[in-house]
């Protein structure tokens, strides 16, 4: 099973946009970061998470031919305001498949009307075929993907596990049940916004503490601002097995 970081930045992105703070004016690759999504694969299928607005650009950066889905974190439009992007998969296939909680999808079916209508669909937009997950075991072909119910804000929004690899952003607060779920885990990826206090985000303290708490071998460090610093200084911070991500990072399991 592989990992790709298509995207690592928070809701702006970085740089953002106007801004001219050392990491916004940084030459390294590494603190240009796409909006957090990424692309899971197996030898037989590929899934993405999350959609945001720089979909379009990272299934090209990364090479992406075909896809299998779209599995959704929540409904926030930096995760899913790529939506209109899906029309080469959803021409290929006749639809493409969405897995998400019935918040997400009645969010979207509100925001992108034209993609969830049956009645006189314009020609050439996307089409979708939605499955509503709940925070019980689902499966993807013949994979089992265990969803973690974690708190963004006030707002309930999904993780995911995949065999030993789980996959959390935007969480501000995970509780001991849903913790659980990250026992014995090769790889944690989680949300570390920056390093001040954030209300609906994790900050670098918060994701290092829970990393400490559930103990996987590595984690990487997603979803990250302007503010957390530059890669390669906040890197040298680090403890030896957490890592920051990067867009284009893969990893293998
Ligand atoms: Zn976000
Ligand atoms: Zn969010």
């Amino acid at each position: 099973m592989k990992i790709t970081f298509l995207g690592t930045g928070t809701s702006h992105g970085v740089p953002v946009i106007g801004c001219t703070d050392e990491v916004c004016l940084s030459n390294n690759s590494k603190d240009n970061r796409l909006r957090t999504s990424v692309l899971v694969e197996w030898d037989d299928f590929t899934f993405v998470i999350d959609c945001g607005p720089d979909f379009r650009q990272q299934m090209l950066a990364a090479n992406v031919s075909d896809i299998n889905g779209i599995i959704f974190t929540h409904f926030h439009a930096d995760h899913t305001a790529g939506l209109d992007d899906i029309r080469p998969f959803s021409q290929k296939y006749g639809y493409v498949p969405l897995f998400a909680q019935i918040d997400v999808i009645n969010n979207l079916k509100e925001r992108f009307e034209y993609i969830f209508t049956t009645e006189n669909k314009y020609w050439g937009a996307p089409s979708i075929k939605s499955t509503i997950i709940e925070n019980t075991p689902f499966n993807l072909e013949n994979k089992e993907v265990i969803p973690i119910k974690v708190k963004h804000g006030k707002l309930d929004i999904f993780g995911y596990r995949f065999d030993d690899i789980a996959y959390i952003t935007d969480a501000s607060f995970i509780s001991d049940i849903e913790k659980e779920k990250l026992q014995n885990l090769d790889v944690l990826v989680v949300n570390a916004l920056r390093i001040d206090f954030h209300p609906t985000h994790f900050n670098l303290q918060k994701a290092l503490d829970l990393i400490d708490k559930v103990k996987p071998k590595k984690a990487y460090l997603t979803h990250i601002s302007h503010k957390l610093g530059l890669h390669d200084t906040v890197s040298k911070l680090l403890p030896d097995n957490v890592f920051l991500a990067y867009d284009g990072l893969q990893i293998k399991v």
